[in-house]
């Protein structure tokens, strides 16, 4: 088992990772290897819509615990009105949408499985 030193709630079921490479679903930009991304499910949070001033609850995600593990990712700028620092990840190729949440502090980084792609 990893380690239970978590101020956040997922529940890991067991230790799944990432089958396949990710890719970006719009430009085909590799973000991830295989097997880098620990499976988090019955874990919500929002990413944002782009071009609407809405949010999308996600509940399904590959966890990371640094930033260096992807492939290619880009950082939004900070979620506002938030104690914790927290980004937004984007394919760092075409910054087409929000696909994944960064929380800097506790260096742990969600990729929603529902957003990209898997071969
Ligand atoms: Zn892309």
């Amino acid at each position: 088992m990893e380690s239970a030193a978590s101020s956040s709630s997922e529940i890991v079921t067991s230790i799944i990772r990432n089958p396949t490479v990710i890719n970006c679903p719009h430009c085909n930009s590799k973000i991830l290897r295989e097997n880098m991304g620990l499976l988090v499910e019955d874990t919500t949070f929002e990413l944002p819509v782009k071009d609407i001033t809405d949010t999308k609850s996600y509940n399904r995600w590959y966890q990371l615990k640094d930033m260096f593990d992807f492939e290619n990712i880009g950082f939004t700028k900070n979620k506002s009105g938030t104690a914790q620092e927290i980004k937004y990840l984007t394919c760092a190729d075409c910054e087409r949408e929000a696909i994944g949440i960064a929380f800097m502090n506790e260096k742990k980084f969600y990729l929603a499985i529902d957003l990209v792609k898997e071969q």
